[in-house]
């Protein structure tokens, strides 16, 4: 049944589990909110009566999360070809055929003029912007990083468009590819990217030796990677 909690509308699904002591609730994507109630608990009355004014406010937040998160991830699983991310900000696409092959931003919107209108081609000139977003990240933070593993060489980074990898190490010449993609999310992690790659200039595998170095240089270097790996932009260019 619809049910609704500040004017926003949720679906009620209530599961009687019989040996359940208490009642437990959790909102799946986007609005559904799902309870397993015990006999006493399952009357959907009583669940609008005693239940719901206790936990509305969590549950309207928990529905900000999943708007968000599935914002961010896509879930209606189309491609959007009308907006990029870049540094975990969405931008308007504006894509415009041209004598020059230009891209700059506003607050808002990334305005690509092409000179030719093929899709990789485009790629190209929007991968410049992801690049140098990059670099210029790596620049900023490089020698805090260095500092923390008390690394006194140089390092090379390389930036390019990868699809299996957000990184790629060669330790032997202390040598780092970052993919182009990484640029659109957050800064938290492509650092976390970055420091991975790095740490493997001391521990090549990722055993539990290699983890508990970056946890040292990278407080809640797991909590990091597990968002990450849940963020997928789908996104055409
Ligand atoms: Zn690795």
């Amino acid at each position: 049944m619809n049910i609704y909690i500040k004017g926003i509308e949720f679906k009620l699904i209530i599961e009687e589990k019989p040996n359940n002591k208490n009642t437990y609730y959790s909102l799946r994507y986007p609005n559904i909110i799902y309870m397993k109630c015990n006999k006493l608990t399952s009357n959907p009355d009583y669940i609008i009566k005693n239940i719901l004014p206790r936990i509305e406010d969590k549950i309207l937040r928990m529905y900000q999360k999943n708007l968000k998160l599935g914002e961010i991830n896509n879930l209606d699983n189309k491609i959007d070809e009308n907006h990029i991310h870049l540094l975990g900000k969405k931008y308007n696409l504006n894509i415009s055929i041209s004598d020059k092959d230009i891209i700059y931003l506003d607050f808002k919107n990334i305005y690509v003029q092409s000179k030719i209108d093929d899709q990789k081609y485009i790629q190209k000139i929007i991968d410049t912007l992801y690049n140098d977003t990059l670099r210029q990240i790596v620049e900023d933070n490089i020698s805090g990083i260095k500092s923390r593993f008390s690394i006194k060489y140089d390092i090379k980074f390389e930036y390019k468009r990868a699809k299996t990898y957000f990184g790629e190490c060669f330790f032997k010449e202390k040598r780092i590819i970052l993919s182009s993609f990484l640029a659109k999310y957050e800064i938290k992690y492509i650092l976390s990217v970055i420091y991975h790659e790095i740490g493997h200039f001391f521990v090549h595998n990722h055993q539990d030796k290699f983890y508990d170095l970056l946890e040292n240089v990278f407080p809640d270097y797991k909590e990091t990677q597990k968002e990450l790996r849940r963020i997928k932009y789908l996104e055409k260019y």
